[in-house]
């Protein structure tokens, strides 16, 4: 299993899991740019949002369903969080298994550092 994701879902790699149902897990990134920085994952390999399939529909809003949950899990849901899939090279996508991130807890500038 090379996939770093798979490794952290599979308990191979220590992960700080904060949340886990039949479809995606959720863990702190490990590198956080903000105060509050989780990755929500979906439990199944799929490479990225380019990856992802017309059945993967109800995944993927699940993963945003999931992203506001850990914003309220996290007491950042009035004070705003922004939700980010990176997408292929220009996007700085460097981790190739489907994930949100869930960013928040200060102010954040409209690009990203
Ligand atoms: P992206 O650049 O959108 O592909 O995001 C990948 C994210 O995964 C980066 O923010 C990394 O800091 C984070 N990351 C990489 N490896 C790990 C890991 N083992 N545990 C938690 N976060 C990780």
């Amino acid at each position: 299993m090379t996939c770093i994701f798979c490794k952290v879902l599979a308990g191979e790699t220590p992960g700080n899991i904060l949340y886990r149902d039949d479809q995606v897990t959720a863990f702190r990134d490990a590198r956080p740019i903000a105060p509050v920085h989780i990755l929500v994952v979906s439990n199944r390999h799929i490479t990225s949002l380019e990856d992802a399939a017309t059945e993967d529909e109800t995944l993927l809003g699940h993963m945003l369903l999931v992203g506001r949950k850990m914003a309220t899990q996290e007491g950042i849901r009035a004070s705003g969080y922004r939700l980010v899939i990176n997408t292929g090279p220009d996007a700085g996508q460097s981790v190739f298994h489907l994930h949100l991130h869930v960013i928040g807890g200060r102010l954040l500038p409209f690009r990203f550092e």
